[in-house]
């Protein structure tokens, strides 16, 4: 379905837990509360709004969260989507070694990965979580063949490893994007802006390319050993005029941007019988029609909480 300013709007982000095993400085407070488990859209409404979905023109959907990998029934909502949509998740990788294969085989087909540092202890710095079981993870999910990507957020903690994290993932042949730390849920302070992350990797003689690995907004380059790196520059560069997504968050409400604080509330339309997909479509079409030109995110804080709505 086309919006207001006729982009073609095929792709659903969708945060199926805000829940996490990690607690990321640029993410969620210490403190952070979860939701009530009852408040989490189910399985069966999962279904019913992936038919409307579909019937809309979804074609993709990208499962992230909170951390997607802590809900017990992930991999029956990816073989559920999956009968719909071409399936992506994003995740911070820590039960991917267990579950790569039974995903897999549910029908996901690639999958990006965080990683922030492979130093331990600024790993935990930024994460308060392991970094092996991540490491452990990605090799499998490689091994398994899903499609693995890199995703890295920088700020000072770990500027100075960008080189090896670019190491890193070019001896496994994958792409590895560094990502502009956008201010949301928490006041995030000094992001590192696309150039200061060039000139950080100015040995790899990054050449700029024009390929589109998957349905994000990287922009990528190939370094001198022909391994991708993307950079995702939110904050210096706007990359909304294309812009082909919605967001569902795991308590069913959908935002028409990250940064938007509009949204629609499918799980309270779910829930209070309004099911059919035609009252459903219509929702959808009023987040799709009030989707913003651009984000406004370089002028305020947004106070979206990012594991809910899906980074
Ligand atoms: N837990 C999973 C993970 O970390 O990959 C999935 C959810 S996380 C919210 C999705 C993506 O958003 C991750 O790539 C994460 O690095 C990114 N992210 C979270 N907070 C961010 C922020 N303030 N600025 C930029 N990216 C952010
Ligand atoms: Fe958890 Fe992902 Fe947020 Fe980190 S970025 S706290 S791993 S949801």
């Amino acid at each position: 379905m086309l919006d207001k300013y006729n982009r073609k709007i095929d792709y659903l982000r969708f945060s199926i837990t805000d829940r996490c095993n990690h607690r990321c400085l640029y993410c969620m407070p210490p403190d952070v509360k979860f939701l009530p488990d009852d408040r989490l859209l189910t399985l069966d409404e999962i279904r019913t709004l992936a038919e409307t979905f579909s019937h809309l023109g979804i074609e993709q959907v990208r499962i992230t969260g909170g951390e997607p990998l802590l809900r017990e029934d992930v991999v029956d909502i990816t073989r559920e989507l999956a009968q719909y949509f071409s399936v992506s998740m994003t995740t911070n990788g820590v039960r991917l070694k267990e579950l790569a294969w039974p995903l897999k085989e549910a029908g996901l087909i690639s999958v990006n990965v965080s990683l922030n540092s492979l130093n331990e202890d600024v790993f935990f710095t930024i994460t308060k979580g392991k970094v092996k079981p991540v490491l452990a993870g990605i090799d499998v999910a490689i091994e398994r063949g899903l499609f693995v990507k890199l995703n890295t957020v920088v700020s000072q903690m770990n500027l100075k490893e960008l080189p090896e994290l670019v190491d890193f993932a070019s001896k496994r042949g994958i792409p590895i994007r560094f990502i502009e730390m956008m201010p949301i849920g928490r006041q995030n302070r000094g992001v590192i802006f696309e150039d200061q992350i060039l000139e950080k990797l100015s040995d790899f003689d990054l050449r700029p390319v024009q390929v589109k690995l998957g349905q994000g907004p990287a922009k990528y380059f190939v370094t001198k050993y022909g391994n991708y790196v993307g950079i995702i520059s939110a904050m210096s560069k706007s990359f909304c005029e294309d812009c082909n997504k919605l967001r569902l968050s795991c308590d069913g409400k959908l935002y028409p941007c990250l940064g938007s604080t509009h949204y629609v509330d499918l799980l309270k339309s779910l829930r209070s019988g309004h099911h059919q997909v035609e009252q459903l479509s219509e929702l959808i079409k009023i987040a799709i029609y009030n989707k913003p030109l651009s984000h406004q995110m370089k002028d305020s804080t947004v106070d979206n909480a990012m594991n809910r709505l899906g980074g």
